[in-house]
């Protein structure tokens, strides 16, 4: 029987085709089988393997390092992954770059200025050092020509922006108004709606008094809540001059500050609570009286047989 073993150089043309196919898998498998065998570039093929090593986990900076430190190694300075070209110099920033976005995106919002700061900062990286250049790796791997250093710097501010607002409301809803305006207006130049964050600016923005305690309060949905209420023209005519009023504009809701709303639903949970519990106690009394009855006619029933 004749065996017939594939050279170095023919796993790597295979490797090649099969990314043609984008059947990545393989092609890795391939690759790596390619260097093994003594293919005549080493280096690329290990390049090509860390390559779609990211491509498969697009949030793991070890790959990004591995692939940084395999293209470093490189003697060329272009390379072709299926039909892209790739600058070398090009692929090495925007991983660092990837890797500098990972991190900041892993920081915990309730750090949010740092976070913020960090997003915003990369961002400033992705305007300066890939500007109108496409993003190789969202070509590659998701088909995807319109995304830029700039359309990302872009999107990296308006969660930079979001975060910070979303942190600050707790604090200074007016404050964090004016950060989720910022993220909206980066949304939109990204061609987005914006919705969520335009409704939060407005949100954060909006001052109430408490129709309970009388306390001013800024922030709906943070610091007051709007409870639907029947409220007659007497009640709204008595904050007709008012700047910040009790109640919604179109007079459905009253608003309640978020000590009151929580002390008020505390006791209403409590109340119910009780309830729930004596109709429980009231239905096992009753399933065990059922059952009594049930004994006794199954007993007479069999005394009669
Ligand atoms: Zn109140």
């Amino acid at each position: 029987m004749a065996l017939f073993f594939k050279g170095g150089d023919q796993l790597f043309a295979e490797a090649l085709d099969a990314v043609g196919r984008k059947d990545y898998a393989a092609a890795k498998r391939k690759f790596l089988d390619a260097n093994e065998k003594g293919c005549s570039n080493k280096p690329l093929a290990l390049a090509y393997a860390a390559l779609i090593d990211v491509g498969s986990s697009r949030r793991s900076i070890g790959a990004y390092q591995a692939l940084i430190s395999k293209l470093s190694g490189l003697r060329e300075s272009e390379i072709k992954f299926g039909l892209t070209d790739i600058t070398v110099a090009d692929l090495i920033t925007e991983c660092e770059l990837d890797i500098k976005e990972i991190q900041a995106a892993n920081m915990s919002d309730s750090d949010y200025q740092a976070k913020g700061q960090q997003l915003i900062a990369v961002a400033g990286e992705y305007m300066s050092r890939i500007g109108e250049k496409a993003l190789i790796l969202d070509e590659i791997f998701k088909g995807n020509t319109v995304a830029t250093g700039n359309r990302e710097a872009l999107i990296l501010q308006a969660e930079g922006y979001a975060v910070i607002g979303k942190g600050m409301v707790s604090t200074d809803p007016k404050g964090a108004a004016e950060y989720m305006q910022m993220a909206y207006s980066f949304r939109r130049q990204l061609g987005d709606s914006g919705d969520e964050e335009m409704r939060l600016s407005q949100n954060y923005a909006r001052s109430a008094k408490c129709w309970i305690c009388g306390r001013p309060a800024n922030g709906q949905g943070i610091h007051f809540q709007a409870v639907k209420a029947d409220i007659e023209p007497v009640f709204r005519k008595m904050s007709d001059g008012d700047v910040v009023k009790p109640l919604s504009d179109d007079a459905g809701s009253i608003y309640i500050c978020v000590p009151c709303y929580t002390a008020i639903s505390n006791r209403s949970d409590e109340i119910s609570r009780e309830y729930y519990e004596a109709a429980m106690r009231e239905m096992r009394a009753m399933e065990m009286r059922l059952q009594a009855e049930i004994n006794s006619v199954r007993f007479s029933a069999s005394m009669r047989r």
